[in-house]
């Protein structure tokens, strides 16, 4: 088949692309690298560089393709609610943007990558598609948006959707910036460097973590899976795990002695996460296969930032 990836120089979509290519598959790439990393794409990765806001762009790039993954986002929520005009301008007009490139050349199916932070606070445990979604911050927002925008003008075109609300992913590859680093590269990081571990809130907040290569099996079978499309579809582990949890989990794989701060004054966020997986195992056939210890395992031993820093067993 032929794809094209939006985001694919990140962390989910390079390797989306790296496996869609040794799959035998075309892929184009599309990534204005303000995040992602070209380095870490395959070279039979057909990459070009640029907005997904850039429609003449898009055209061009969408021409004989079957399916598109839309991941390009800003991703951070504390940065989201300190900018959130530009989490508006580039998540939900760059998936407008995308959507009437989609129309105006006539490609089947889309596949967004939403995210699990939609629900936010609900009464109940596990999460499931049903709930009505109510987003906390304005990354949360933008995503619900953009699966709007996606469902509606699908709907309008006779474009396949698909979207994944994909729960909190990590791995090697995972991006580490120094203003809001996502929580698992940046634990490992401190762990590994005896530096600090600080946690916001009481460490009480659960989340359902998910290996990489589980969430690349759900964006893989969205692409073909005949009763996808026009669904809403969790991605997650399953399992829910609070941050107090994960802390001890990553001092004890590390064998690390790094000091741990809680911040009791920071909000912690939305207070559980769980995904129920029941539709993804029905439509998609997906079942995660790596709980959190060994991936956190593989993550130190396959990512170059952390498998020089890690004693041996
Ligand atoms: P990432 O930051 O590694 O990837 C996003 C990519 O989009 C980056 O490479 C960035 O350079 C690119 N990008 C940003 N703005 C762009 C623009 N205007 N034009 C073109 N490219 C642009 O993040 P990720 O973790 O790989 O996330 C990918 C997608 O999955 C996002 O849509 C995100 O909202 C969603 N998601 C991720 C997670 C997770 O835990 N990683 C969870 C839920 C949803």
């Amino acid at each position: 088949m032929n794809f094209l990836i939006t985001g694919a120089a990140g962390f989910l979509g390079s390797a989306l692309a790296n496996h869609l290519v040794q799959q035998g598959h075309q892929v184009r790439g599309l990534d204005d690298l303000s995040a992602g990393d070209r380095a870490a794409l395959s070279p039979e990765v057909l990459f070009t560089r640029g907005d997904v806001r850039d429609r003449p762009k898009l055209w061009t790039l969408l021409q004989d393709v079957d399916c598109v993954y839309h991941l390009a986002a800003r991703v951070s929520v504390p940065e989201s609610v300190l900018y959130p005009r530009e989490y508006n301008d580039v998540n939900v007009g760059g998936t407008v943007a995308l959507m009437e490139a989609l129309r105006d050349v006539g490609v089947r199916r889309v596949v967004l990558a939403s995210s699990g932070a939609v629900y936010g606070h609900q009464p109940t445990q596990p999460l499931h598609e049903d709930m009505m979604p109510h987003p906390h911050s304005p990354y949360a927002v933008s995503k619900l948006a953009a699966e709007h925008y996606v469902r509606t003008i699908g709907e309008l075109w006779g474009i396949e959707t698909v979207v994944l609300r994909v729960f909190n992913a990590y791995g090697p590859g995972q991006h580490l910036p120094p203003a809001h680093p996502p929580v698992i590269p940046n634990f490992l990081y401190q762990a590994l460097h005896n530096g600090t571990l600080v946690v916001h809130g009481d460490g009480s907040q659960t989340r359902d973590y998910v290996f990489i290569d589980d969430v690349v099996d759900a964006l893989t079978a969205a692409a073909t899976a005949p009763q996808a499309a026009g669904e809403i579809i969790n991605v997650g582990s399953g399992q829910e795990i609070s941050v107090r949890e994960l802390v001890a989990l990553v001092l004890k794989t590390t064998g690390s002695r790094a000091e741990v701060v809680y911040n009791p004054r920071a909000a912690g966020g939305v207070l559980r996460m769980r995904a129920d997986l029941t539709r993804a195992a029905q439509v998609l056939n997906y079942h995660p296969k790596t709980d959190l210890a060994t991936g956190l395992r593989l993550t130190l031993q396959t990512d170059p930032r952390f498998r020089q820093h890690t004693p041996s067993p």
